[in-house]
């Protein structure tokens, strides 16, 4: 294994420990930020600093936003009636990008994944249970976690939780094969797979 000196074996580390960066892709970027100008690395710095400090949690739907409530959440022109719950802020960006979805969201942070530690509580799950217990607008969420065994688990247990209020429950299904991200469909498979929702509950 090659040597490097501390701080830079620091900084490959830190790269390393980010979702989908191996050892190689890591020791690249990091000799690239070395070979960076300054005020290009600075740039980078202050970028990752100022997301850090100004985006906070939305207090209802739980997404990253600069200012709480979020502006999907203060649109007068949503349709509150609907909530769709995603595993990440990432798919929340995927179903605007559509601009088909005129409903409000519910991101979860994460899924029931026993293999990686994840439990229901690492989720915003009981969040989205008091958000439903405090307005009476909304008549249905609809599930749109990932369609493998983790995103299928988390789906049933919502469902579960939240079909003896009477709330409508249903799951985005047809068009997504199973396994697959919502972030690598693309917007007409997303579509498809929301208006052909099946219901839970
Ligand atoms: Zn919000």
């Amino acid at each position: 294994m090659e040597k490097y000196s501390p701080s830079i074996q620091r900084l490959i580390s830190e790269f390393n420990s980010l979702p989908g960066i191996g050892p190689a892709t890591a020791k690249n970027v990091a000799f690239h930020v070395l070979d960076m100008p300054q005020e290009k690395a600075d740039g980078l710095i202050d970028a990752i600093k100022t997301a850090r400090s100004s985006t906070c949690r939305c207090s209802i739907c739980q997404n990253f936003t600069d200012s709480d409530p979020c502006s999907v959440c203060t649109d007068a022109m949503r349709d509150k009636s609907t909530v769709l719950v995603v595993e990440s802020p990432k798919d929340v960006a995927i179903f605007e990008r559509t601009h088909e979805y005129k409903g409000l969201y519910h991101v979860l942070h994460g899924v029931f994944d026993p293999l990686k530690n994840k439990s229901l509580e690492d989720t915003t799950i009981s969040q989205l249970i008091n958000r439903l217990s405090q307005n009476s607008e909304i008549n249905e969420v609809i599930i749109a976690t990932n369609q493998n065994a983790e995103g299928n688990a988390t789906a049933l247990y919502i469902s579960r939780l939240v079909s003896p209020s009477g709330i409508k429950v249903t799951r985005i299904a047809s068009g997504l094969p199973m396994g697959s991200n919502i972030e690598n469909a693309d917007d007409i498979t997303l579509m498809s797979a929301l208006n052909g929702r099946v219901n839970l509950s």
